[in-house]
């Protein structure tokens, strides 16, 4: 699949207000700043995601597609700690409907730095995906950050804490920057595209 051809359909103020659930789609989360925009836009080789870097304010959910039935969904970062406790749990059932609900979900690309992977919302959200049985991609973003060897420390780490999921769940080292990793997810999201 060439993921340069993507372009932007909408934006969505919430799940509710999706573009309808036809076709297959595949979804980036992560805590804010992971990297979630960058790798979108390495992925696509277009500037597609910004992000809006204003903790507490609504933000939207993008749809970017590849064709009329694939599409990639940008859902919004998380983890902000100033979001009011009200916002974080209206998020977070809406999620969960998303994850459960969503027909056309075929899997989940989960950002994480890989200085510091697996924060309590990253292991909610991969739990909640294994039990959706949604498969995930863990990418381990800014991988340029570490030296080689402390890189693939942490990949093997990430991939042992997470063995005791029984879930479909993929873990690379990824870096924007650096293009690491880029095959890897291209590989993987042309399996869920194309079945
Ligand atoms: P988002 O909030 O998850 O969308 O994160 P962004 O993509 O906006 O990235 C957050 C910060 O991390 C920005 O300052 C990026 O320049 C930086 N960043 C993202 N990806 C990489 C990467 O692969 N390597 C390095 N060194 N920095 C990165």
């Amino acid at each position: 699949i060439k993921y340069n051809t993507a372009s932007f359909v909408t934006s969505a103020p919430d799940i509710s207000r999706l573009p309808a659930d036809t076709g297959i789609e595949v979804a980036f989360a992560g805590r804010s700043n992971a990297g979630k925009s960058s790798a979108l836009n390495t992925l696509t080789d277009q500037k597609l995601a910004r992000t809006s870097k204003t903790p507490g304010r609504t933000q939207l959910i993008n749809t970017f597609e590849l064709d009329a039935d694939k599409r990639l969904i940008d859902l919004p970062g998380y983890g902000f700690a100033k979001v009011p406790i009200e916002m974080k749990k209206k998020w977070q059932k809406s999620l969960g409907e998303y994850l459960q609900k969503r027909q056309s979900l075929k899997g989940i690309v989960v950002l994480m730095d890989i200085r510091h992977p697996l924060k309590d919302l990253d292991r909610d959200l991969i739990d909640w995906a294994v039990g959706s049985e949604i498969p995930v991609l863990a990418l381990l973003t800014k991988a340029d950050k570490l030296k080689q060897g402390a890189r693939k420390a942490q990949v093997l780490q990430v991939r042992r804490e997470l063995s005791n999921l029984e879930g479909d769940i993929t873990v690379h080292a990824f870096s924007s920057l650096k293009g690491t990793g880029l095959p890897e997810v291209a590989k993987k999201l042309d399996e869920w595209f194309l079945g």
